[in-house]
């Protein structure tokens, strides 16, 4: 049996692993598409470190961009076979790479319109019809349940309580008569006490690991906090100084998880009544989608439907699809809510949102989750007295507010905790991916600690004899 590391190593984005069975089976384990700027990186999407029609089946651990991203060009060059995956991965990464298809479409649009004279065009990644052949592939199982994909191996998707649908992957693979070797990939590690889906659910014990280290060398995660603390902002921001609060919220996650705590506190009669926005199509989408899988939801929220079926929506809430709809909210004036994406406030609706709103000492900005550095939620967590949106220099003059216990990733003490049930005598090595090179030498010194026999950080392109 082979592995080889073939995305997501030594970086955060662009997760995908080879596997190879002793009988020549491939199976590919996620197929992400690399999100940052490095140099180095520039090729990657375009260019499998394989051949796409050589893989025989895709396993997918969840929908997020930096893990499916990269599925419509596979099928594109090549690759025939079934993607298993749970049944929400499969029905967010339909609206997730639709969406994919459209910026790279966009993009590759707004490249050869502005193009310098001599330089090649730009061609989409993929396309919508991509897209569309790929969802034809999937072969979707529930939580906890072997599947046969081949003669000699089974797969296993446990919850791993990251997003909706998330999970890590245990394969059963025959030995000889007697035996199996266990191999188990992490996906991304959930988190527990979060606010729709279960805890995180330990794989079992495993020969091998790919364990994604993202968090790993970090305690910064707070407790979750409650819906008090949301409405404690919701009273200043609205009541008492009767403006808009805007907070911009990932489309598929984040969005539900704040949509979901305003419709506790109305159902608690605790919610002002002030008008609430969501403003982003894909978010309306997602929300559907997580409206059909109760299957996914932890006990609290399946037994909350009891008494109030529709979790993502109550009265003052209006959902907002169209463009038109959206532009008049940037004029809006009376005090209300605006849930809008990106989350990192780089583009989308939200931007427009914040371009009208940030010069009004009145207003208010939550931040709820993690900025890059070099994006508008980024500069905008310093706390500037001026930022540029769309060229233009603004004044930052309403309030920034920020939430940071929203985080979807398992810090340190909750990624060990998560493999700790692994019995340490069979457990022969573990391969973690998907962090920053100085990150994952500090989480490898912590397992070595934690008495763990042996710890691979693999570099792109690496192979090992298992
Ligand atoms: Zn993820």
């Amino acid at each position: 049996m082979k592995i080889k590391f073939c995305g997501a190593a030594q970086t955060v984005t662009g997760s995908a692993h080879l596997l190879t069975l002793d009988n020549g089976f491939k199976i590919l384990l996620d197929c992400g598409l690399y999100q940052g700027n490095s140099k180095e990186m520039k090729d990657f999407n375009e260019k499998f470190l394989f051949s796409p029609d050589e893989v025989d089946a895709v396993v997918l651990s969840h929908a997020h961009i930096d893990h499916a991203g990269r599925l419509p060009k596979l099928v594109k060059d090549g690759f025939n076979g079934r993607i298993y995956s749970t049944h929400a991965t499969r029905d967010l990464s339909a609206i997730m790479l639709m969406d994919s298809a459209h910026i790279q479409e966009r993009d590759a649009y707004y490249y050869n319109k502005n193009r310098k004279k001599g330089k090649p065009k730009k061609e989409a990644l993929y396309a919508p019809e991509d897209v569309s052949k790929t969802l034809e592939e999937f072969v979707c199982c529930g939580y906890n349940r072997w599947l046969k994909i081949n003669e000699e191996c089974e797969v296993m998707f446990r919850d791993a309580g990251h997003i909706l649908g998330s999970s890590n992957v245990t394969f059963k693979i025959k030995k000889d008569n007697y035996h199996d070797t266990y191999f188990g990939f992490t996906g991304d590690i959930g988190r527990p006490e979060r606010p729709i889906l279960r805890n995180p659910r330990q794989m079992p014990d495993c020969d091998y690991i790919i364990c994604e280290s993202t968090y790993g060398s970090k305690l910064h995660n707070s407790a979750p906090e409650d819906e008090e603390r949301l409405l404690e902002v919701i009273q200043k921001a609205c009541i008492e100084k009767k403006g808009k609060l805007i907070i911009p919220a990932f489309s598929v996650g984040r969005t539900q998880e704040i949509v979901h705590m305003l419709d506790r506190l109305e159902t608690a009669g605790k919610l002002p009544k002030i008008p609430a926005f969501v403003d982003s199509p894909l978010a309306i989408d997602a929300t559907d989608i997580f409206r059909a899988h109760p299957d996914c939801f932890d006990a609290e929220t399946v037994r909350y439907m009891v008494t109030d079926p529709n979790p993502f929506g109550f009265k003052n809430l209006h959902y907002v699809r169209d463009l038109d709809g959206s532009k008049r909210l940037n004029s809006y004036k009376d005090p209300c809510i605006v849930i809008s994406a990106s989350g990192m406030m780089s583009a989308g609706r939200v931007k427009h949102h914040i371009f009208h709103a940030i010069e009004d000492p009145k207003n208010t900005l939550l931040i709820v989750g993690y900025c890059a550095p070099n994006t508008l939620g980024g500069r905008l967590r310093q706390r500037p007295e001026t930022v540029k949106i769309f060229g233009e220099k603004k004044e930052v003059n309403f309030e920034i507010v920020m939430m940071d216990s929203f985080s979807a990733h398992g810090d340190q003490k909750e990624m060990i905790d998560f493999l700790d049930n692994q019995n340490r005598k069979k457990l022969k090595k573990i391969f973690l991916v998907h962090g920053d090179i100085e990150r994952q030498e500090v989480v490898k010194e912590k397992l070595l600690e934690k008495d763990f026999r042996s710890v691979e950080i693999p570099a792109l392109g690496e192979s090992f004899k298992l």
